[in-house]
């Protein structure tokens, strides 16, 4: 265990450690909500399993996270280690064409751009960010297990070497990401069934950029069964991912890198923007197998970001709703360890704020590839300003509700209307979902020692 502060580097205590907090995971969620726990003079421990800069996918931030980055101290920081992103383009009816939804026509004002990073830099930015604020901060240490009483939080895990260690706090939260250390303890994880999907991914070079001021926005293209991403990184670096359900990955005969090299040259629009493009390091793959956790809180303890739930990443939201959940749970769990009469109540609220967030994007992350969405994507109007609704959703705007709800709302029942004008596509689209919904990844990718 190597340990910033009050740790010292090569010691394992033989008796336990004691914090107000124990924060397990140091991406995006946890290193944030140990800054902001440790601003308010807690004690706090985080812990991460791997040693920083480790490599993450996630690269596509939103411009509602940026006012966040600057709570947090570094926004600066964050810009300088990303290219700006003023937008997100979806396909458009012309084939090769293409939609812009520029972030400067949000329905309420709000940053016009964000960051494309490469995660390696941003989480260990975060990370040293916590440390700095006065966590202690604890890399190589994974905690294995943890016991929850009403004497509080006992951790057990390993640090460097496999070391065992032994931790005591007065309030646990967990940061661990899609390894979802409680979740799996406890027994609360559910797979989502209507989001199951996969993903391979790489950064590449001779891949083109947009031209002009939209040279950063991320372009999602459309492909049967799922969705492929293109986001440009800072080094004429392009990340491409593709996000399919089993049906596609079944297909695939041959090495992988050809598979998707293959693929992304079929593709109208992107075909285009491909000059002899070249993988550079390893094509990586990642089930993304959706999930939540029926329970995000708890006495003594609660869940942040992907912990608590995950969902298709189409809207490129991982990262915002990790942040902002981060900032509630700290003002949770301060005024928990200053009243702990307050918990149920301020639990009560936590949960619903993270359920509302999720709910607005999987509604359209079901049907993203259904005909109907699909014309109203590429044929965006702004009638009762539903457009800028929907680009404030795609800025990351997941939480506020004036104007935004009924926005979408209406949106929806738009779809519907559509949907009955051409019930050809609203079935291709239900049987569609219907089938993705039927199709297993075997293996269970939610088996123990599945990747
Ligand atoms: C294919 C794909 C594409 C994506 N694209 C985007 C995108 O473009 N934009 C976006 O915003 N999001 C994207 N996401 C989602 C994004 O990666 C996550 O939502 C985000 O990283 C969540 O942050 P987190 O801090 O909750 O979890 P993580 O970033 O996963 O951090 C969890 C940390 O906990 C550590 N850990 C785990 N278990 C333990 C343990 N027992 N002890 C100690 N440490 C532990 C891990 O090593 C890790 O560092 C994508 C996800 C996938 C799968």
């Amino acid at each position: 265990m190597q340990a910033a502060g009050a740790v010292p580097d090569k010691s394992v205590p033989a008796a336990p450690l004691e914090f107000d907090v124990l924060v397990v995971g140091g991406g995006p969620a946890g290193s944030a909500t140990a800054t902001l726990l440790a601003r308010q003079g807690r004690r706090v421990l985080l812990a991460e399993k791997s040693r920083h800069p480790r490599f993450h996918i996630g690269e596509s931030l939103l411009p509602m996270s940026m006012p966040l980055f600057e709570s947090l101290g570094v926004r600066q920081a964050v810009e300088r280690i990303g290219v700006l992103k003023r937008g997100a383009d979806f396909p458009a009816a012309t084939p090769g064409g293409y939609t812009i939804f520029d972030f400067r026509r949000t329905l309420h004002p709000t940053c016009a751009y964000a960051v494309q990073v490469p995660r390696a830099d941003l989480d260990e930015l975060l990370f040293r960010n916590a440390r700095a604020a006065g966590a202690v901060t604890v890399e190589d240490t994974e905690i294995e297990h943890v016991r929850i009483d009403d004497a509080g939080v006992e951790a057990r895990g390993r640090g460097a070497g496999g070391a065992p260690i032994a931790i005591r706090a007065r309030y646990l939260v967990d940061a661990s990401g899609r390894d979802t250390l409680l979740g799996r303890q406890l027994g609360l994880k559910r797979r989502h069934r209507r989001h199951q999907s996969a993903a391979l991914f790489a950064h590449f070079t001779g891949v083109r950029r947009r031209d002009g001021e939209h040279e950063g926005n991320i372009s999602i293209y459309r492909v049967e069964d799922g969705w492929v991403w293109v986001i440009p990184l800072p080094g004429g670096i392009m990340s491409i991912g593709l996000v399919c359900g089993p049906r596609t990955l079944r297909q695939r005969s041959g090495e992988r890198e050809a598979f998707l090299l293959q693929l992304l040259a079929t593709i109208p629009g992107l075909a285009e923007r491909l000059d002899a493009p070249r993988i550079v390091g390893h094509l990586q793959a990642t089930g993304n197998y959706s999930y939540r956790c029926t329970r995000v809180a708890g006495p003594r303890w609660l869940m942040v970001g992907d912990s608590a739930a995950f969902v298709d990443p189409i809207f490129s939201a991982g990262v915002h709703v990790a942040l902002h959940s981060a900032f509630d749970a700290a003002r949770l769990v301060g005024a928990v360890l200053d009243e702990p009469g307050l918990e149920r109540r301020l639990q009560r609220r936590y949960r619903r704020e993270q359920r509302a967030g999720l709910a607005r994007v999987s509604w359209f992350i079901e049907r993203f590839n259904a005909p109907v969405m699909k014309h109203l994507f590429a044929h965006p109007r702004n009638d009762w300003r539903i457009e800028e609704a929907i680009v404030s959703m795609l800025a990351g705007d997941l939480y506020r509700r004036d104007g935004i709800t009924w926005r979408l709302e209406l949106f929806k029942l738009i779809y519907l209307a559509h949907c009955v004008a051409d019930l050809r596509g609203a079935f291709a689209g239900v049987r569609q979902r219907l089938r993705r919904m039927r199709e297993v990844f075997v293996p269970d990718p939610l088996s123990p020692g599945a990747p």
